[in-house]
């Protein structure tokens, strides 16, 4: 079989950023420049990196960002104090807590506090309840991402059987949503799941988000197969792989994301999607 499409996440990032600038600029024009407040609690240094990444890229669509910086010491009452502000705001279209939040903080409660009408991650249950019924406002940056990668691949989805690795809230059930709404019959595997690579061998859709570091082996892939990979795991030796052995599967996959440049820059472009959707809604 001849080598797999390496799907450039990177590339189509780069294409829905600048579709993001074309549409931010009549609104800002409007006086609804898009704004993303991003709350950082604690100094996890992979946390900053994230912080910082999304920051730039919304500085690179025109977006306004609002920064707030906390110890690692602040309570679980000034968080929540800050997250009602933040509601408050009108200038402030989405809100990006950014997670871990450091110890004794209860994340799942200061995650709720936050507007549905501006949780741009997607992670408010009104908005996972939303996306289940057929009715999604918010959806989850990472499977928002995961489809819109399947559509570049041109994979042709009603009737496909796909495989999703993973049942977190995050990423694996919102993804099966999404899979479930785009027509395809869906298997959500996880740790628990009997005879994975069997499962596996029958997808003519893989997407592993197990984080576990390449895991999903060349041959459990079906030939002509689209695989999507999810994570990002950092091996020993310091190189970044993702669930995937990438260098089997890309000989049996139609069509393949790589680790880095392929989920990853789509997360955060999705993050801009949903914060200038929460914009338009602003400007009626
Ligand atoms: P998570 O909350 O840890 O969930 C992992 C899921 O994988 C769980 O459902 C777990 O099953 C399942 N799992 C673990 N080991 C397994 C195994 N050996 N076989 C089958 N299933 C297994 O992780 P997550 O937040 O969903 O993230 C998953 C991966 O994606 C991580 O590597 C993360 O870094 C990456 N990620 C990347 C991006 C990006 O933008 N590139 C964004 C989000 C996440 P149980 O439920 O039974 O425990």
């Amino acid at each position: 079989m001849s080598p797999a499409q390496i799907i450039d996440g990177k590339a189509l990032a780069a294409r829905v950023r600048a579709q993001l600038t074309a549409e931010t600029a009549p609104l800002a024009a409007r006086g609804v420049r898009p704004g993303l407040a991003v709350v950082l609690a604690g100094d996890d240094p992979a946390s900053h990196v994230y912080v910082r990444n999304k920051t730039a890229a919304c500085a690179e669509v025109g977006f306004r960002t609002f920064d707030h910086r906390l110890p690692a010491t602040v309570t679980q009452a000034q968080l929540l104090a800050l997250v009602a502000q933040l509601n408050d705001d009108p200038e402030v279209d989405g809100i990006l807590v950014q997670l871990p939040l450091p110890a004794g903080i209860d994340a799942r409660q200061v995650l709720l506090a936050i507007s549905p009408l501006k949780d741009v991650d997607g992670f408010h249950p009104e908005n996972l309840g939303r996306l289940l019924m057929g009715e999604p406002r918010f959806v989850a940056c990472t499977p928002l991402g995961v489809m819109r990668l399947l559509e570049e691949a041109q994979t042709p989805l009603p009737g496909a059987d796909a495989v999703v690795i993973g049942r977190s809230n995050i990423v694996g059930k919102p993804l099966a949503a999404l899979l479930i709404s785009a027509d395809c019959t869906v298997t959500v595997c996880h740790s628990r799941t009997r005879d994975l690579a069997e499962r596996v061998r029958r997808a003519d859709i893989v997407v592993a988000a197990l984080g576990r570091p390449e895991t999903v082996k060349g041959d459990w892939i079906k030939p002509g197969a689209t695989v999507i990979d999810v994570g990002t795991n950092r091996r020993a030796d310091g190189k970044l792989v993702g669930d995937v052995a990438f260098a089997e599967a890309v000989t049996r996959a139609r069509a393949i994301t790589p680790v880095p440049g392929g989920v990853g820059p789509m997360t955060i472009a999705m993050l801009l999607s949903n914060t200038l959707q929460s914009a338009k809604r602003r400007a009626g």
